[in-house]
């Protein structure tokens, strides 16, 4: 048994929407974030409502999702290692944390045409990930002639106070309008009001769904 059903989730989906929409981000889509809970807490994800998942490592999520059946959208959220993506491709629908160009490059062959997200680090801690917020135009067009889809960007602030963010947050949302894309993904369960009042078009959501992580 989970710990957490699909009537708690639904209850706290519900609050977050309502959240949302006091916000004036009605339209920000939710992605449950479900790294280290189990395939059952992700079927009561979405008997709750979640359409769309976040997973951070490679190997737990094939070991959870490969005989899952019918998965929701399955958002890659966790740091990439070249050599996990073979696994992953037939898993994962949007890849959100590209960074480097030799990460695209083994993307496009084992999931050609796929979706993805530039991670751009603006957090200024290069412990999270992502690419130099300089360096996004030239990584954007560099993935796009590799044949995939950039929908957007993705960034990580986790700061110690949520308003520490604000300043990555709005740079990541300008670049995302300098560059013509249609997604901010930004904020998560401790400054997603921030993200949202900079305008984040989705958060990614763990604890305040799904309550603590499980290691
Ligand atoms: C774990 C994680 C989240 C969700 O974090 P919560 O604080 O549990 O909401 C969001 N984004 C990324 C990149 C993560 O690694």
């Amino acid at each position: 048994m989970s710990t957490v059903d699909a009537a708690l989730i639904h209850e706290r989906l519900v609050a977050l929407r309502e959240r949302l929409t006091s916000l004036g981000g009605g339209d920000v889509k939710i992605i449950g974030v479900t790294k280290t809970h189990d395939a059952e807490l992700v079927r009561s994800a979405m008997e709750a409502g979640i359409t769309d998942i976040g997973e951070n490592y490679a190997q737990e999520t094939v070991a959870k999702l490969q005989d899952f059946g019918p998965l929701p959208v399955v958002h890659f959220i966790g740091q990439l290692q070249r050599n996990k993506v073979r696994k992953l491709a037939g898993l994962v629908d949007v890849w959100q944390t590209v960074d480097r160009l030799e990460l695209g490059t083994e993307i496009a062959k084992r999931d050609p045409g796929a979706r993805v997200m530039i991670q751009v680090d603006i957090s200024g801690e290069e412990t999270k990930g992502g690419c130099a917020p300089a360096e996004t135009g030239r990584l954007v067009e560099q993935v796009r002639d590799l044949g995939l889809d950039v929908v957007g960007l993705m960034g990580v602030a986790m700061l110690a106070e949520p308003e520490e963010g604000r300043a990555g947050f709005r740079l990541l949302r300008s670049l995302v309008d300098d560059l013509g894309l249609a997604e901010c993904s930004m904020g998560m369960s401790g400054d997603l009001d921030v993200a949202v009042d900079e305008g984040s078009t989705m958060i990614r959501v763990g604890t305040g769904l799904f309550g603590p992580r499980r290691h």
